[in-house]
């Protein structure tokens, strides 16, 4: 999938609209979720145009995707839900509902997260 340089990840990227940031370096911007679904839900992105799961891992230097990797630890840490437990998501492509076109993986706690998956039947 060709990469939208319009999307609003590339725009928080620009500094072109604010966003609440957790942490940054070289590699990778974290932020708060705009619609929060639980107590903690930051969003952690790559700094690099890749529109997806499926696109980083294919194009992504090993830099970038460990520092993604060790990012989330570190987002956890911040926002206190290392102690307490916490879920990762990364939703991929149209069956994984992706609606922004720049990969992200939200982390989400603060609260139980119940079911990995919901129950669609
Ligand atoms: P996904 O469905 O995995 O693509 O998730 C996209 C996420 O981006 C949703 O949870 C939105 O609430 C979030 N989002 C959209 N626009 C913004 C924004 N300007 N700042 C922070 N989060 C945003």
């Amino acid at each position: 999938m060709a990469y939208d340089q319009g999307n609003v990840f590339a725009r928080i990227l620009r500094g072109e609209i604010p966003c609440r940031k957790v942490h940054e370096d070289a590699h990778v911007l974290a932020f708060h979720d705009i619609q929060p679904q639980a107590p903690v839900h930051v969003l952690v992105i790559p700094r690099g145009a890749y529109a997806s799961w499926d696109d980083f891992h294919e194009k992504a230097s090993d830099a970038e995707q460990a520092a993604l990797m060790r990012a989330v630890g570190t987002v956890a840490r911040i926002t206190g839900v290392a102690a307490t437990g916490y879920r990762v998501i990364s939703n991929c492509g149209s069956d994984g509902n992706q609606e922004v076109q720049h990969l992200h993986l939200h982390v989400l706690g603060g609260r139980p997260m119940g079911r990995m998956v919901a129950r669609t039947e």
